[in-house]
């Protein structure tokens, strides 16, 4: 065995195996793989092998055609069969609503390039004829649907591995994994110690265990599974072709043919965890104990579903455990305040994602970021808050949910409230109707007496559209106030911290009592934060940016880190208000004794709200003038107390989210992870107006922004105004010009002041003109939409930024 290499894998599951053929494919050839038994000895061995591209964040389903068109690949470079079977698959809808989010996803799919199909009954009678159709409205038919071989393909994927150049040691298992000063690591094993630059845990079933020999804990959790082998059924095995998958949602089932019978697997309701306390080690190559009863429900669901199960005899059943994160997502990439540690965990559908998952890892490792925005399945989508007493519920949750509807203004319930500000109690008293973000919960909307305390989940409009609108016109007409607890926020201290946010980021950094808005770029030229910075001393800055992203942004920061900069999440401990509106002002100076009426757009200033010392910013997303008032988190209520007193001479009302994200559309702002993100530019996001080509700094991705401004990129973003019934663009509708997809929305939603549906999305560059008249899939319908340039309030900044 050698002893040393540039990667220690540990883990030989089809995910390990995966990023080890995904490393050589990219140029790192030292590389090796430790497995503590034979390969597949996790999860994968006992996995029915199905895979699909369907998936609800659109990267990833892009990542999971990845891996499908992957197999081909690897048989061809390998020899090796993965007993693959493109049967294609349809997924049933049994109500309306079900419908309505297969058609949303095909729409997504048109722009993807994805060949998706929605299908009539009668269709779904011609390709799955086994199926009775009482009640069923539709379906959507993947011809890339398929199973597999999950042995023979892990099998495949490490011998590409191997013909590459890596090594893989079997009876191989890995005690301990020690950093050295350096960042490099002693993985020590029984078979003796590797010196290793960089870890990466694939341990599958035992990643929780593995991550605890560096003192990691990833919240992910094995869940029991099981499904059935049916005996020989004529209606099956005297067909010209193989019988394709059906997913039947309503039965919480995936069925297939197996041989000359079909094949049956449940996420069934009374699910259950598995190992909480931890994975065996002697847990090998073994199934666990059928528990038919908990599937009882399911079968009973099935057997109306496809009457010919009826009639056969099971002849297997498998119930084998694996894993999910608690929204069912993979852990993927660095892992947060770590060197040289990477995660390939929790992905509970290896082989629809282990490709994509592969290769996201070995870009990220070889090339210093992934191709697209993957935070969808980024391990620093969850923070240090989260716990096995969080993740295990909401893992339960996800697993009951794998099948439902999910609907875009959905709020899941498990497991919450978690974390919660000082101002919950006093939210709630007042009618808040509960989001949840990074963990926290945030008021989406203020109920009024006698109004339902739940936001009904839609693909349409819902019952918070009364509210978000009086919300809206509270700001708009006098004052609204809500909490800034949720936004991340950084403080960066010391001799070298301007020299160092130059070089992070590519705009100007302002002066002391200045504020300035900037994006941070990749090398690759990409999105990866867009930041407000406030300057407050030579030697100090706050940075705000998304809640959602802190873990993602302090990494970047902490990997970029230099002697003299002291660089503090402080998200958590400065929280405060916002105030907006056009007594914003006036609300502001009634309750401080410091004279406010030269504040500047964008100007910065300590000074003392009633009795709480403050960091004073004047600036809004809301597009108002408005006011960011910061304190530290004890003082949080007392402050609330001076401004909500103060504020009721002007009538102040609180508002939530749904009334922030309206009221963002009136100025086409953009939101973090809808208009920005990685799959993005500076430039095609118009993000590029903030970029300081003067400053003589070599900041990160200043030779992509460069290229980019002497050549203009392929496509921009655009608003629309939509000519909408009852459901508003989400996000991913694609966007038709002269009958063709030419572009895609980022988000969208309904702008209450103005009373217009507005979307934002991507064009042509050389298309993107005012008046373009385009066409917007929205729910299958489509609407007509013409493409704004124009706020629709406050077009000439005067409110925003004028004189107070
Ligand atoms: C009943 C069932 C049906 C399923 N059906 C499907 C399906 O149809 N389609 C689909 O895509 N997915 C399916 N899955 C899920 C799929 O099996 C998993 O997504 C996949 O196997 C995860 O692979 P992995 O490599 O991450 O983990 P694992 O397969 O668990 O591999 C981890 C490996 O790491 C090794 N290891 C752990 N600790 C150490 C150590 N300390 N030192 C050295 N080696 C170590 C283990 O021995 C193991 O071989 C199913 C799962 C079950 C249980």
């Amino acid at each position: 065995m050698k002893t040393t290499t540039r990667v220690a894998v540990i883990g030989g599951g089809v995910v390990g195996c995966s990023v080890l053929y995904h490393l050589t494919k990219l140029g790192w050839t030292d590389v090796m793989l430790l497995e503590r038994s034979e390969l597949t000895s996790g999860s994968t061995w006992h996995a029915a092998g199905g895979f699909h591209t369907l998936n609800g964040d659109t990267n990833m389903a892009a990542l999971q055609g990845y891996t499908i068109r992957l197999y081909r690949e690897l048989e061809e470079i390998t020899g090796m069969s993965c007993g693959l079977h493109h049967v294609g698959g349809v997924t049933l809808a049994d109500n309306q609503d079900r419908f309505d989010m297969l058609v949303a996803e095909r729409a997504k799919h048109r722009y993807m390039g994805l060949e998706t199909e929605i299908v009539s009954p009668e269709e779904i009678a011609k390709i799955a004829p086994i199926t009775n159709l009482d009640g069923i409205v539709g379906g959507l038919f993947d011809p890339l649907d398929g199973h597999l071989d999950p042995s023979g393909t892990t099998h495949a994927y490490a011998k590409a591995a191997r013909m590459n150049g890596a090594q893989i040691e079997l009876h191989c298992k890995v005690i301990e994994t020690n950093q050295r000063p350096d960042g490099t690591w002693d993985v020590v094993t029984d078979k003796g110690t590797i010196h290793a630059e960089h870890i990466v845990n694939a341990a599958g079933l035992w990643a929780r265990e593995v991550g605890a020999m560096a003192g990691i804990y990833f919240p992910l959790h094995p869940m029991e599974h099981q499904y059935l082998v049916t005996d020989d059924i004529p209606e099956i095995y005297e067909r010209d072709s193989e019988h394709p998958h059906v997913m039947d949602p309503a039965g919480e089932s995936y069925l297939r043919q197996e041989g000359r019978g079909l094949c049956i697997g449940f996420y069934e309701q009374p699910c259950e965890p598995w190992a909480v306390d931890g994975t065996p080690w002697d847990f090998g190559h073994e199934l666990l104990n059928d528990k038919l009863e908990k599937v009882e429900d399911s079968i009973e669901f099935a057997y109306n579903r496809f009457p010919v199960l009826g009639r056969a005899g099971v002849k297997s059943v498998i119930n084998g455990p694996f894993t999910f994160a608690p929204d069912g997502n993979p852990l993927v990439g660095p892992v947060p305040g770590m060197r040289n540690y990477w995660s390939a965990c929790a992905v509970m559908a290896g082989f629809s994602q282990g490709g994509g998952v592969g290769l996201t890892l070995a870009q990220w490792m070889v090339e210093g970021e992934p191709e697209r925005d993957v935070f969808a399945m980024d391990c620093a989508r969850f923070g240090q808050w989260i716990t096995p007493g969080y993740t295990r519920p909401k893992v339960i949750e996800n697993y009951q949910r794998r099948f439902s509807v999910t609907y875009p203004n959905e709020e899941l319930p498990a497991a919450r409230p978690f974390q919660t500000t000082p101002m919950y109690d006093i939210f709630d008293q007042m009618g808040a109707v509960w989001g949840h973000q990074f963990g926290l919960e945030v008021p989406n909307y203020f109920a009024a007496p006698g109004e339902e305390r739940y936001e009904t989940p839609s693909f349409r409009r819902s019952n918070a559209w009364e509210a978000t609108k009086r919300e809206v016109r509270a700001v708009r007409t006098s004052i609204g106030i809500n909490e800034v607890h949720n936004f991340g926020k950084f403080r960066i201290t010391g001799a070298g911290a301007r020299d160092w946010l130059d070089r992070i980021m590519a705009g100007r950094i302002p002066q002391p009592g200045r504020m300035s808005l900037t994006p941070m770029l990749s090398p690759k030229g990409r999105l990866i934060g867009d930041f407000t910075i406030s300057c407050l001393g030579e030697d100090e800055f706050q940075l705000t940016a998304s809640y959602g992203a802190q873990d993602f942004h302090h990494r970047w920061f902490l990997q970029h880190s230099e002697d003299g900069v002291k660089i503090e999440n402080i998200s958590n401990q400065r929280t405060g208000f916002q105030i907006a509106g056009p007594n914003a002002a006036k609300l502001l100076q009634s309750c401080t004794r410091q004279d406010v009426s030269d504040m500047r757009f964008m100007d910065v200033r300590r000074m003392t709200v009633g009795m709480t010392d403050c960091i004073v910013q004047r600036v809004s997303y809301t597009g108002d003038l408005g006011f960011e008032i910061y304190c530290d988190v004890m003082s949080q209520r007392s402050l609330w107390h001076t401004l909500w007193d103060a504020g009721q001479a002007f009538d102040i009302k609180p508002f939530g989210m749904r009334a922030m994200m309206s009221l963002r559309l009136d100025k086409f702002f953009g939101s973090w992870l809808r208009e920005f993100s990685p799959d993005y530019t500076a430039a095609e996001t118009g993000l590029d107006r903030f970029i300081s080509f003067k400053k003589n700094v070599d900041f990160i991705g200043r030779d992509a922004a460069e290229i980019e401004r002497a050549t203009p990129p392929a496509r921009k973003l655009c608003a629309f105004e939509v000519d909408a019934e009852d459901a508003d663009v989400v996000a991913y509708e694609p966007i038709f010009l002269d009958g063709q997809v030419a572009g895609f929305c980022t988000s969208g939603g309904y702008a209450h002041w103005p009373e217009k549906s507005i979307a934002m999305g991507f064009v042509p560059w050389d298309r993107a003109e005012a008046g373009l008249k385009a066409q917007i899939e929205i729910l299958g319908q489509m609407r007509d939409a013409t493409l704004i340039t124009d706020p629709l309030f406050d077009a000439d900044g005067a409110r925003m930024r004028g004189a107070l």
